[in-house]
């Protein structure tokens, strides 16, 4: 299977995704992504960075080379980035195997850690992200 890139925070959001998003073809994007991962049958390259991913490409928010939603929202989301690549002792530009990052979500994140990795994100307060790593701990 090809490599797919992922941006640090969206190896959060693979786990309490609940089919919410910006439009249409983000969610159908995210929902192919999503299933890719929680598949524990499948295993695949995935290049981690600080920046837009192909689910970005998918999004309506998406400027040139940056997110676009408000005029804070670029910082917002590479801040998220960089704070879930450095919890997770991640390298920004680094190939990984989807299950190690999945396994290293599973040990490095507690559910109550997002108040402070996913500060300021809209979806945080519906609280599926939560629910999706305590689950995610469960395996
Ligand atoms: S709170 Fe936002 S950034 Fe964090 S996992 Fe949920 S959707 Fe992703």
């Amino acid at each position: 299977m090809n490599k797919r890139i992922l941006r640090g925070h969206h190896l959060l959001c693979v786990h309490g995704f609940r089919g919410m998003g910006y439009s249409s073809e983000f969610v159908q994007k995210m929902q192919q992504i999503v299933e890719e991962i929680r598949n524990t049958d499948l295993d695949f390259p995935v290049q981690v960075i600080a920046g837009l991913d192909e689910t970005c490409f998918s999004c309506p928010h998406k400027g040139e080379g940056y997110c676009n939603k408000s005029p804070e929202s670029n910082a917002h989301v590479l801040g998220m980035d960089r704070r879930v690549i450095s919890h997770l002792g991640l390298e920004d530009g680094q190939v990984y195997q989807k299950s190690e990052l999945v396994k290293a979500v599973k040990k490095y994140v507690e559910p109550e850690d997002l108040d402070e990795l996913c500060k300021g994100c809209s979806w945080l307060e519906y609280g599926v992200c939560k629910e999706g790593i305590a689950e995610l701990k469960k395996t």
